[in-house]
């Protein structure tokens, strides 16, 4: 999508910190981070939201689930603990809409999540 901010990070006309790249998804560092590790996930293709993948992107979600953990791997907060969130609309202070996950990590985190 042209007017997409993380269609436009995937596609390099936006400048973004890479952590990893295959041909399905990109990670990069959250711009204001809330985490010593803050790394967002997306699919390089335009998927809005949770609701609007369809059957055929069940093998891109998993690999972006997948890819998650592996970031969580290279950031080595594995042992230490890391959180996945995917904010999904209003409520939940969705800003861009790209599907994308946050993996979070490097501090001791609050109990709440909501
Ligand atoms: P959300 O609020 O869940 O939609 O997450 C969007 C995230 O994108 C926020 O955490 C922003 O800080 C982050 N963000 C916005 N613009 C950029 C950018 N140009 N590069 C990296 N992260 C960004």
């Amino acid at each position: 999508m042209d007017n997409c901010l993380f269609c436009r990070i995937a596609a390099g006309e936006i400048p973004s910190t890479k952590v990893y790249e295959d041909e399905q998804v990109l990670a990069f560092r959250d711009i204001a981070p809330q985490a010593p590790t803050h790394v967002l996930v997306i699919p390089k293709k335009h998927v809005s939201g949770w609701y609007a993948a369809k059957d055929e992107d069940d093998a891109l979600l998993a690999h972006l689930m997948r890819t998650a953990a592996a970031v969580a791997k290279m950031e080595g907060v594995v042992e230490s603990g890391f959180r996945v969130v995917s904010n999904c609309g209003p409520d939940a202070q969705q800003t861009v809409p790209h599907l994308h996950l946050h993996v979070l990590g490097g501090k001791e985190m609050g109990g709440k999540m909501g």
